[in-house]
């Protein structure tokens, strides 16, 4: 593989797909998630040179060429897999759409039909990124936030809380389609990307985490 073209081959973990949540042996919640973003943030980033582990929900998409994939199914799975590699990790980009929960009791057995309504308890999933956020170090850590309404300012108090360094914002969208994406930062600069595709804008998040890897003037945090 070519080194990169500009400064040390960085070792990149990034995230992609929905989680599934099992329910019973042939049941699961899920979402809509295909996958996209994140192999596109894969391929781009192999592309240059970098190392590059792609922790993966499950998604019908081709391991771009060169990257390391780790196939995972639930989010709990999804934060094993990253914590394997974390330390050694210069940036972690989570595009995954890792769901918020899980159900309380996984049932061994088929749950059967034939009452009137059935009762689910869920449990909430444990917040990967933020945990990663707490223990961030000099390392580059990218999210992402799909809002309905107040994109910036709800994007904004996201990339606070889970401690990164910035966040793509856009409104639902589902596979190739372009759209108006948001890049926030830490500065509260808002970049804007309209009508990008996901291969596109992937340039632009690579060309941002590589910003960052090679300054000298990382905060420590
Ligand atoms: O808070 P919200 O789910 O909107 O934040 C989205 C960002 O947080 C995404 O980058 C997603 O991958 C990440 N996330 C996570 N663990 C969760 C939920 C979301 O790491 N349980």
């Amino acid at each position: 593989m070519n080194p990169p073209r500009a400064g040390r081959r960085l070792k990149i973990i990034v995230t992609a797909g929905p989680t599934r949540e099992k329910l019973d042996p042939v049941r699961f919640i899920s979402n809509y998630s295909t996958g996209t973003m994140g192999y596109e943030i894969a391929r781009e980033a192999a592309g240059r040179g970098h190392s590059v582990i792609l922790v993966s929900g499950p998604a019908s998409l081709p391991v771009p060429k060169g990257v390391r994939a780790v196939a995972v199914e639930s989010a709990l799975d999804m934060k094993r897999a990253i914590l394997k590699d974390f330390g050694s990790a210069d940036a972690v980009v989570m595009a995954a759409a890792v769901c918020d929960w899980r159900p309380a009791r996984l049932s061994r057995k088929k749950i059967k039909k034939g009452r009137d309504a059935l009762s689910l308890k869920l449990a909430e999933n444990p917040d990967i990124l933020s945990g990663l956020g707490r223990r961030k170090g000099s390392k580059a850590l990218v999210g992402f936030a799909l809002e309905t309404e107040g994109l910036v300012r709800n994007a904004s108090s996201k990339m606070k809380e889970k401690n990164l360094d910035f966040i793509v914002a856009n409104r639902p969208l589902f596979g190739n389609q372009k759209s108006d994406f948001l890049i926030i930062d830490r500065s509260g600069r808002v970049s804007k990307y309209p009508g990008h595709s996901k291969e596109k804008l992937a340039g632009h998040i690579i060309d941002k985490v590589e910003a960052l890897c090679y300054s000298s003037a990382k905060y420590e945090k």
